[in-house]
């Protein structure tokens, strides 16, 4: 058995693993039969962990960096209009972007807006917008059993996982383990679309006028040049460490707390009006796992959903167009 895995590269990683967990059999670790869609152990792995340190370096020590800019240097509404703002967008650029419209196909529009909805969601900086409809598609494919990439109930090999740990590994470390999306599997009419190879291609660039481009604008034109610093520290690496976080707790803290309405039919996702109200909509999660395609996750009227409005407007001024909108039917609710 230990044959099929040492080519992969796994086996040095259960080496490791048994020396630092003092098992006592390869044969304990070895659990997982091979999970269809997943490769592990490859160079693109090593490559996707290293660039999701580069953005965590970015983000998170970007964000160390604010709060010590804001508690030594004054801010104000010009900084916060902007975190505001730079945050509507990069929500957006990861609700609707990479998730309800190239992942999901929730509504039709023109090829400019195709690009523009590409751009954006690598404006949101979560990643090569390729991987992750890839990635997406084996979530709803797998949710919360052996194969899902980031559930906070198994690891990428299928190991249980439960508390701390596994809200850790769903909220970011699934990025850093060795299991990869087979993109033959998950990858059909992903791999060779020209506007996700273009976003793929350009995520760098589009990170640069997210983080620092845009912000430094933003402050030059309301608060000219002494304004910059501050407006880059508030709404570039502030903003786009707290959008991280806002989007990671759908898929870890809503995989775990908040309602069920569709309980049973669904994987654990929830519904959490905090996450939701954090991630405009995204939050409303066990929605979403029952309804995938549509274009709105909150159903009831009192689910606030702002990017369900947002294309809701898209949709009034002919932008975009055969949206799926799900209804909320007569299922009963459950706690
Ligand atoms: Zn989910
Ligand atoms: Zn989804």
């Amino acid at each position: 058995m230990a044959t099929k895995y040492a080519q992969t590269g796994v086996q040095d990683r259960l080496d490791a693993d048994i020396a630092a967990k003092s098992r006592d059999s390869v044969e304990e670790l070895l659990i997982e039969e091979p999970i269809v869609g997943v490769r592990f152990g490859t160079e693109a792995a090593v490559s996707r962990r290293r660039e999701h340190l580069f953005y965590a370096m970015v983000k998170q020590g970007g964000a160390i960096a604010a709060v010590v800019y804001i508690f030594f240097f004054p801010t104000g509404w010009i900084e916060w209009t902007g975190f505001a703002f730079f945050y509507v967008l990069n929500i957006l650029g990861m609700s609707i972007g990479y998730h309800r419209y190239f992942t999901h196909n929730a509504f039709e529009t023109s090829k400019p807006m195709r690009y523009f909805f590409a751009a954006l969601a690598q404006f949101g900086v979560y990643g090569s917008l390729w991987r992750w409809v890839a990635d997406h598609r084996r979530h709803h494919a797998m949710s919360d059993k052996p194969g899902d990439i980031h559930s906070p109930y198994y690891d990428g090999h299928g190991r249980a996982l439960e508390g701390r740990e596994g809200l850790k590994h769903a909220h970011l470390g699934w990025a850093y383990d060795d299991c990869m999306t087979d993109m033959e599997v998950y990858g059909k009419g992903v791999v060779d679309d020209p506007a996700i190879v273009w976003a793929h291609k350009t995520r760098y660039f589009w990170l640069f006028v997210s983080l620092l481009v845009l912000p430094a604008l933003w402050g030059l034109a309301f608060g000219g040049l002494e304004a910059i610093i501050g407006t880059v520290m508030v709404a570039g690496f502030l903003r786009l460490a707290l959008a991280l976080h806002a989007i990671a707790a759908v898929n870890s803290f809503g995989h775990k707390f908040g309602r069920q309405r569709f309980k049973g039919r669904v994987s654990g996702a929830r519904n959490n009006w905090f996450i939701a109200l954090l991630s405009l909509g995204e939050g409303w999660h066990n929605n979403h796992h029952e309804h995938p395609r549509a274009a709105n996750a909150g159903m009831a009227w009192y689910e606030i959903d702002m990017t369900s409005w947002v294309i809701r407007a898209m949709e009034a001024v002919g932008l975009v167009w055969n949206v799926r909108w799900a209804k909320l039917d007569d299922t009963p609710e459950k706690a």
